[in-house]
C-alpha cells in the first residue's frame, strides 16, 4: 500500500507549552483542523491505510477521538461508533475505569453498538501513555468486536504508550521525541 507522507503537517500543529499544567506540550491540532489542505491530507492519509482492509467500524473517544473517526468511516465506507465519558449515553452501555496520573477515569459504549466479530478500528488525536486506548480495547473485546488497527495523528514516541497495546496493530501519522 502507498503511503502518503505526513511531516510537512508538523508545521500546522501548535504546540503550547504547560497546558493545561505546567511540564506538560500540549500538541494543538485545531490549527491543522482548519486548514483545508492539511485536513484532508490527515483523512486521505488514515483512509489509504485502512482501506480494503475490511474494516466495520470506527470508534472515536470523546472528545477529539469525535473529530477524525467520522471521516475515516465515512471514506472507508464503514460505521462510526462513539466512545463516551460516563452517563452520556442513553442506552444500556459497558463500562471500564482506568487509572490517571490523579484518580481514575471511565469510559463508556453502547453494549449494541459492536456485534461479535465485527472489525473495529480505533482511533484518537494522540497516543500518550496509552491508558486512555487501553481502557477503549477493553470496552471494544467486552462486546466481543475484533480489533483490526488503532490509529492516531499523533505519538510521544517517548512515552512508549505503544508498550500498553502490545499485541495490536498500532499506526500513527506523526511521531514525536
Ligand atoms: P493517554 O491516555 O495518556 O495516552 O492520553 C491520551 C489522551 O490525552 C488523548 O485523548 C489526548 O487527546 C490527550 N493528551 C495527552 N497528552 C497530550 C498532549 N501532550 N497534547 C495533547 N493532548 C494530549
Amino acid at each position: 500500500a502507498y503511503e502518503i507522507n505526513c511531516e510537512p503537517l508538523k508545521d500546522l500543529i501548535r504546540t503550547v507549552p504547560d497546558f493545561p499544567k505546567p511540564g506538560i506540550l500540549f500538541y494543538d491540532i485545531t490549527t491543522l483542523l482548519k486548514d483545508p489542505a492539511g485536513f484532508a491530507q490527515l483523512i486521505d492519509a488514515f483512509a489509504a491505510h485502512y482501506i480494503g482492509k475490511g474494516i466495520d467500524l470506527v470508534l472515536g473517544t470523546e472528545a477529539r477521538g469525535f473529530i477524525f473517526a467520522p471521516a475515516i468511516a465515512y471514506r472507508l465506507n464503514a460505521g462510526f461508533v462513539p466512545v463516551r465519558k460516563p452517563k452520556k449515553l442513553p442506552a444500556e452501555t459497558a463500562k471500564v475505569s482506568y487509572d490517571l496520573e490523579y484518580g481514575s477515569d471511565s469510559l463508556e459504549i453502547h453494549l449494541d453498538a459492536v456485534k461479535p466479530g465485527q472489525r473495529v478500528l480505533l482511533v484518537d488525536d494522540l497516543l500518550a501513555t496509552g491508558g486512555t486506548m487501553q481502557a477503549t480495547v477493553q470496552l471494544v473485546e467486552k462486546l466481543g468486536g475484533k480489533v483490526e488497527g488503532i490509529a492516531f495523528a499523533i505519538e510521544l514516541d517517548f512515552l512508549k504508550g505503544r508498550n500498553k497495546l502490545e499485541g495490536y496493530d498500532v499506526y500513527s501519522l506523526l511521531h514525536y521525541n
